[in-house]
C-alpha cells in the first residue's frame, strides 16, 4: 500500500499530526519535496516535536524514514534538529533514517540569496521564509548544486563547489554587493554537517521500490498545501516546489503508477502565512480569536498566520489538485463556542458569483460571499465516535464532505495522537 498525506489548503493544516497517527500503519514515512521552510508538529505521549526536515515517523522506531531525491536539504538544519530530537530521546540512525543521494543540498548561500533578494524587493518582497529554498530550487534546474551523494565523491567535489562558488559570486558579490563567498568556507561547511550522516545516504529509489515490491507499505508526506504548489498554487506566492501528491512518487522515488491512495487534509478553517491574495481573510477581534483559540503561529518561523473561515471555493480546487481519494479534517475542536461559523461559500468578482478558483490577478479582486452555519458548544476533543459530537458539528461536517465532494475519513479533535474520530 502506497499513499500519500498531502495538504488541501495554504499548508499547517496538520499534516504532521495526521502523518504521525498514520505512520503507525505504514513501515516507511518518506518526504518528497521542500525542505526546511515549514514546520510539522507533532504531540505525543514522548512529548512535542517541532520537525522541519524529517519524516514524520521518525517518532516511531521501528518505522524506517526517508529524504526524497525531491527535497532539498539543509544540513546544517538537520544536524540541528537531529541533536534536538537525541536530546528529546528519539533514537535516529543508519537504520531509521534514508536521505536521498539525489537530493539537493540547500548551501549557506542560498538563505543568504533568499534574505538578499527579499530586502531588495522592500516592499513588494514575496513574503520568502528565507531559507533559501527558492535559490536552491533554480540552482537545481540550473544544473549548478552539490547533491547529497556528492559527499561520497570528495575528490571531485572540491572541483565542483570551486565552479559553483566562482559562478555563484556574480551574483552575491557583483550583484548584490555582499561579501564574496569562500569555496574553502563552503568545503569546510559541506564536512562538518556531511561527515555525520554519512552512513544514511543511500539510493532511495532502490530502497522504495525493493520495499514496495516486497509488499511493505509507504506513506509519501507532503510539506505546505496544494495552494502553495509551484504550478497550480497562488504564484508567485507558492513554494518553489511540486507539493501535489502528483509530485509524490517521482520526489521520494518510485513509479507514480504504484500510487494507492491520496489522503487530503484539510483544516476546519482557514489559515495561511505570508503575503498574497487570501480572499476568505478575517480581520480585527474575529481574525485574532481564531488566531488565537486555534494557536496559529508559524512553528518554522513563529509568525502570526492570517485567518479565515472554511473557504468552498478553495477547497474544493485543493482537493481536486490532490486527486484526494479521503480526506482528514483537522481542528474541528478549535471552532467550538462560536455561536455561528461563518463559511466563505463563494467569491464575488466584479459583481458576479464565482465558484471556480480563479487566476491570480481576478483572484486579487475576488471578495468572499460568507453563509454561516449554527455553531457549537463543548468540549469534543474527548469525542471518538462521529455520534459524540454535538449535531451542529456533525452537520458542520457533512457540510464541508458535500461543498468538496470527497469522503471524509477521519475528524481531528485535539493535537495528541488518540484525539480523533474514524468514519471508516
Ligand atoms: P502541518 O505543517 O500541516 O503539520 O501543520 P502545523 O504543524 O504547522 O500545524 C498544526 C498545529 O495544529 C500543530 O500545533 C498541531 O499540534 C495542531 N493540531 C493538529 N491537529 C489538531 C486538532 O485537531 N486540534 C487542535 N486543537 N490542534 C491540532
Amino acid at each position: 500500500m502506497i499513499t500519500a498525506v498531502v495538504g488541501i489548503n495554504w499548508g499547517d493544516e496538520g499534516k504532521g499530526r495526521m502523518v504521525d497517527l498514520l505512520a503507525e500503519q505504514y513501515d516507511i514515512v518518506a518526504r518528497y519535496q521542500g525542505g526546511n521552510n515549514a514546520g510539522h508538529t507533532v504531540v505525543n505521549e514522548r512529548g512535542k516535536f517541532i520537525l522541519n526536515l524529517l519524516p514524520s515517523g521518525i517518532l516511531r522506531p521501528e518505522c524506517v524514514n526517508v529524504m526524497g531525491p525531491g527535497m532539498v536539504i539543509d544540513i546544517a538544519h538537520l544536524d540541528k534538529e537531529l541533536t534536538s530530537l537525541r536530546a528529546q530521546g528519539v533514537d535516529v540512525g543508519a537504520g531509521n533514517l534514508k536521505i536521498s543521494d539525489r537530493a539537493t543540498i540547500c548551501m549557506p548561500y542560498h538563505p543568504l540569496l533568499d534574505g538578499l533578494e527579499e530586502d531588495r524587493m522592500g516592499a513588494k518582497k514575496q513574503g520568502s521564509t528565507r531559507r533559501g529554498i527558492g535559490p536552491v530550487y533554480s540552482d537545481k534546474y540550473m544544473r549548478k548544486s552539490v547533491r547529497v551523494g556528492d559527499l561520497l565523491f570528495r575528490d571531485v567535489l572540491r572541483d565542483r563547489l570551486a565552479d559553483i562558488v566562482e559562478w555563484k559570486n556574480l551574483t552575491v558579490e557583483k550583484g548584490y554587493g555582499h561579501e564574496p563567498l569562500s569555496v574553502d568556507a563552503m568545503y569546510d561547511w559541506l564536512m562538518r554537517y556531511g561527515d555525520p550522516i554519512m552512513e544514511n545516504i543511500c539510493d532511495t529509489n532502490l530502497l522504495l521500490t525493493d520495499a514496495a515490491d516486497s509488499g511493505r507499505s509507504i506513506l509519501l508526506e507532503a510539506q505546505l498545501g496544494a495552494l502553495r504548489d509551484l504550478d497550480f498554487g497562488i504564484f508567485p506566492y507558492t513554494s518553489s516546489s511540486c507539493t501535489l501528491a502528483a509530485y509524490a512518487p517521482l520526489g521520494a522515488g518510485i513509479p507514480a503508477k504504484r500510487l494507492d491512495n491520496v489522503v487530503g487534509i484539510m483544516k476546519a478553517y482557514s489559515s495561511a502565512v505570508g503575503g498574497g491574495p487570501f480572499v476568505c481573510e478575517f480581520s480585527g477581534r474575529q481574525a485574532d480569536e481564531l488566531r488565537e483559540a486555534g494557536g496559529e503561529y508559524g512553528a518554522a518561523t513563529g509568525r502570526p498566520r492570517r485567518v479565515g473561515g472554511f473557504d468552498v471555493v478553495a477547497s474544493r480546487y485543493g482537493v481536486r489538485l490532490q486527486g484526494a481519494t479521503e480526506l482528514a479534517v483537522t481542528k474541528l475542536d478549535v471552532l467550538s463556542g462560536m455561536e455561528e461559523i461563518p463559511v466563505c461559500a463563494a467569491y464575488e468578482l466584479d459583481g458576479k458569483r464565482v465558484d471556480e478558483f480563479p487566476l491570480e490577478p481576478a483572484l486579487e479582486r475576488c471578495k468572499p460571499i460568507y453563509e454561516s452555519m449554527p455553531g457549537f458548544t463543548g468540549d469534543i476533543t474527548g469525542c471518538r465516535k462521529f455520534a459524540d459530537l454535538p449535531k451542529q458539528a456533525q452537520d458542520y461536517v457533512r457540510f464541508m464532505e458535500d461543498a468538496v465532494s470527497c469522503h471524509i475519513r477521519y475528524i481531528s479533535v485535539g493535537p495528541d495522537r488518540e484525539q480523533y474520530i474514524d468514519m471508516g
